[in-house]
């Protein structure tokens, strides 16, 4: 009876905590109640170089016109384009000049019939002319460019018919006076910062960015300093989230570390009060000495506690004291990770932002990277450009990784400098457990186009990217026994 109950009980055990996990959320659900708990923070004016990256919370209308007044586009000779009508070598239009023009100056006089003023790029153009021929169709050029005898002159030959408008920029003709020119809710680029500057916005009414506290917990965990004593680890996930949530555009406020202990815990939680948003790292799992779930239970309110995400599974989110928070796993690459799918959308969010789906690329997946659990797999790749597309022979699948190697591993991802990728995304990419065998091509791209979605750069110039698994379990002739399930 003793041998029969053995592996019987070892499955029931087995069977309850896979039906466990599957009750769980999903990263998609828990990140839809993560984010409907957030909205956008007020509006505060800022100093326009502030603003960068920062989302409008009000619309820009143009004061005035750009550019503001109508002027020549090339350096060479002001005309009136009827005067060149049939120029050409052979016979050229010979005109008078009869003033120069500056950038930053105007011409006293009007240009009469046969008249022409020497004028250079963005000077105002002179009344009575309506185009501008270039140096180079003129006779001025015969002596070259640089010729002493370029300046002065008191004639010029036109050897070019020239069109009305013809190398003419138009008052407003980039943007008009009384225009929208920038919608509430852009995201302010540099491209943005150069308009607003271009129409005189010193201050910018934006969406201000979210005060984000972190704590590390632990009683094992020691921060910047000291050195270590047996048993203790150095406290790096404050520092991974302080520079994640300041690379999204949040201020992150380091709260340090304190031990499993629910009073230290809970009286430094008080201090973040004055925050927007909370992040914890360590004590939400089920250990004797994960407290911070159980300080949040009892001076808040816990909204979800864990998620089908692997790594990252013991999440909570709640409330503390009118702020959210959100309680991340201590080990640093579920911690990391768990921030890019939960902390990045929020404060996103509260930025103002519409989109916080995390670039991706195209990748083909070079070695098996198999999901056999109910949970959406985050595993971390070295991603690397083919000039050959179709030629994959010469990649193999690399040795076999701890999970929780360091994320310093993935300082080894290499990305074209030409190509705009978030450096978060190359090292992340979500594995469906649908897609065991994944040396084919066809699920790895459309899984990750479908899940991913979003690319941040031109699609036109996508390059096919290997995917190298380096942290999950590589193992091609793993059981596939579990991959029916869902997502
Ligand atoms: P926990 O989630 O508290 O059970 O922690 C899981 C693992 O992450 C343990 O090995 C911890 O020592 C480690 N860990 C927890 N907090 C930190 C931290 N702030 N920095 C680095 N590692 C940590
Ligand atoms: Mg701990």
């Amino acid at each position: 009876m003793t041998t029969s109950r053995g592996p019987s009980s070892a499955r029931v055990r087995t069977d309850r905590l896979w039906e466990d996990v599957e009750s769980l959320l999903s990263v998609d659900e828990a990140r839809e109640r993560v984010l409907a708990a957030v909205d956008a923070l007020p509006a505060v004016r800022v100093p326009l170089l502030d603003a960068l990256g920062l989302v409008l919370a009000q619309p820009v209308v143009a004061g005035h016109d750009v550019p503001p007044f109508t002027n020549s586009a090339m350096d060479g000779y002001a005309v009136r384009a009827s005067d060149t009508a049939g120029a050409s070598y052979d016979h050229p239009a010979t005109l008078t000049v009869v003033c120069e023009i500056p950038a930053g100056s105007r011409c006293a006089v009007s240009i009469g019939p046969r008249q022409a003023a020497r004028i250079m790029t963005g000077a105002v153009l002179p009344e009575g002319a309506d185009a501008v021929v270039r140096f180079e169709e003129t006779d001025e050029w015969e002596s070259g460019p640089d010729s002493a005898t370029s300046r002065g002159r008191a004639e010029i030959r036109v050897f070019r018919p020239a069109k009305p408008g013809e190398n003419v920029r138009l008052a407003g003709e980039d943007v008009a006076a009384g225009q929208e020119i920038l919608p509430a809710g852009t995201v302010l680029r540099p491209a943005c910062i150069g308009v607003l500057a271009s129409l005189n916005q010193r201050w910018v009414t934006v969406h201000r960015r979210p005060r984000v506290a972190i704590l590390a917990t632990g009683n094992e965990v020691i921060d910047l300093g000291p050195e270590l004593l047996p048993g203790q680890i150095r406290n790096s996930n404050n520092y991974t989230l302080a520079a994640l949530v300041k690379q999204c555009g949040g201020e992150p406020i380091l709260l340090g570390v304190v031990r499993d202990d629910p009073d230290e815990i809970r009286s430094r939680l008080r201090s973040a009060r004055g925050a927007d948003l909370i992040l914890t790292s360590g004590g939400v799992s089920i250990g004797d000495y994960d407290l911070v779930k159980h300080v949040l239970q009892a001076e808040g309110r816990v909204e979800l506690w864990q998620v089908r995400i692997k790594p990252g599974k013991p999440m909570a989110f709640g409330w503390i004291g009118g702020v959210p928070m959100l309680g991340l796993p201590g080990n640093p690459v579920a911690a990391y990770v768990a921030f890019l799918q939960f902390g990045r959308p929020a404060i996103l969010k509260m930025l103002g932002y519409q989109d916080w789906t995390l670039p991706t690329v195209r990748a083909r997946l070079l070695a098996p990277c198999e999901n056999r659990g109910q949970r959406r797999h985050f595993v971390r790749v070295r991603l690397e450009r083919q000039e050959a597309p179709s030629s994959t022979s010469s990649f193999s699948i690399p040795g076999p990784y701890r999970e929780d190697t360091a994320p310093q591993r993935n300082s080894t991802t290499r990305i074209p400098a030409s190509i705009t990728v978030a450096p978060t995304s190359a090292l992340v990419v979500g594995v469906s457990p649908r897609m065991s065998q994944a040396s084919t091509m066809a699920p790895v791209t459309s899984w990750v186009n479908r899940t991913l979605a979003t690319a941040a750069f031109n699609r036109r110039t996508l390059a096919l990217y290997s995917v190298w698994p380096i942290a999950f379990g590589t193992r091609p002739s793993a059981s596939r026994e579990r991959t029916t399930c869902r997502e």
